[in-house]
């Protein structure tokens, strides 16, 4: 069956025919569309200005562009919009509730967690790393166990960016409120296609980043749950953020402004935008018929290659849009650089900041081939091809 539309065509990086390039690595960061480009562009030439400082026209412009994106995102997860702090990205946004929460000691997360949302738990009081299989199922006794024994907070991927496995939030969060703790979900990966209602599954914390959702890099954003704005104080300090300031005192704003001390990058978060205004357009269920469809292609083409091993989730189990797999007697970065090399397909190769799982499953560096709505089937076609003759050289 073909898939409904091509969007690649909205997309500059891709618009010539024939195609300039197959892109496989949209989990690192996305291509961005043409309106994203045209909003970055127009306000770099046509509307410069700082936000939320001036009293003259191109900056309540500019701020009132700059707040859309709030308003856009806290709509995106069901939020509202006091409760959407901006970030330069996931990282940051973890890091915030790790520096900010002052009574935060213990912490559960799980072995399938990028870097960013694993190392900024590690040198607190307590880290439990909840196991998951090599198809990517979560240790929920184990989970269950450290909740018993007195955890603040759980901080979980919605979906890992190597397994491609997605964790089930709606048994997730109503068990880690059982037992009075938080949760925290990082949806890098999801944001795009899958965004969870923060609201309606009761979601304590929420990170993503802007140029994985389409946008531009340089921003990203914290969900944080109103009841714990008092909770967690700010990581940075200085300008923006406070009320008052005497000589020897300070008052601090109200959220979300007192999470984000200095100028933010404003281009980055107007285009971030226009970004979900087009995600918004084609709608989730659109967005995730179409990557769903794209995996399974994906899966089938993959496994018809010799000598290729796909990790992650059986058949039959739900996946996200990517798959990362090795090839026998052959190494990662070497076919990473063959497919670029000889047809312009572009994909990852290595342990995906995410060495602890891969150390502890006992999995080499991988290649990874990642989806995103601009990708066709004859994209996945013209990688397969390249694959299955690039794979005859390990055998
Ligand atoms: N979490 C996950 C699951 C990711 O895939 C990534 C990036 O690849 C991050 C966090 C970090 O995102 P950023 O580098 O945009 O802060």
């Amino acid at each position: 069956m073909e898939l409904d539309h091509d969007y690649s065509d909205d997309f500059p990086a891709l618009s010539s025919r024939p195609k300039p390039m197959v892109y496989l690595d949209s989990a690192a960061t996305t291509l961005k569309p043409n309106t994203v480009v045209d909003a970055v562009r127009w306000f770099l030439e046509n509307g410069t200005s700082s936000v939320h400082r001036a009293f003259h026209t191109r900056s309540i412009d500019a701020t009132d562009r700059f707040e859309g994106t709030r308003e856009r995102l806290a709509r995106w997860f069901g939020a509202d919009t006091d409760e959407i702090v901006l970030t330069h990205g996931t990282t940051e946004a973890i890091n915030l509730v790790r520096h900010g929460w002052q009574g935060l000691r213990r912490v559960a997360t799980t072995l399938m967690e990028h870097h960013s949302n694993f190392v900024p738990w590690m040198d607190l009081e307590r880290c439990d790393v909840i196991h998951v299989d090599s198809t990517g199922t979560l240790d929920w006794e184990g989970l269950e166990h450290s909740l018993k024994t007195g955890i603040d907070l759980v901080a979980v991927t919605q979906m890992s960016n190597v397994l491609a496995a997605a964790v089930d939030l709606e048994r997730l969060v109503p068990l880690v409120h059982r037992y009075g703790a938080r949760v925290l979900i990082d949806a890098a990966q999801t944001a795009s296609h899958d965004p969870p209602n923060v609201r309606n599954l009761g979601i304590d914390f929420l990170a993503c980043s802007g140029h994985k959702m389409l946008g531009p890099s340089g921003c990203g954003a914290l969900y944080v749950k109103r009841e714990l704005h008092e909770e967690l104080k700010p990581m940075l300090l200085g300008g923006h953020m406070v009320d008052h300031v005497f000589p020897d005192s300070w008052t601090i704003q109200k959220a979300p402004q007192r999470y984000e001390a200095g100028t933010p990058p404003i281009e980055s978060v107007i285009g971030w935008g226009a970004a979900i205004d087009y995600l918004q357009q084609i709608g989730t269920a659109t967005l995730k018929q179409h990557l769903s469809e794209l995996s399974s292609y994906l899966i089938d083409r993959l496994e018809s290659v010799p000598g290729v091993k796909i990790v992650g989730p059986s058949r039959g189990q739900s996946r996200g849009p990517l798959a990362s797999f090795s090839v026998e007697g052959l190494e990662a970065s070497a076919i990473a650089r063959i497919l670029a090399q000889r047809d312009e397909v572009f994909v990852r190769a290595g342990f995906h900041c995410a060495q602890p799982l891969h150390q502890t499953l006992g999995l080499r560096p991988s290649v990874r081939a990642s989806l995103q709505i601009y990708n066709t089937r004859a994209d996945i076609d013209r990688f397969a091809k390249i694959l299955g003759s690039v794979a005859k050289l390990g055998v």
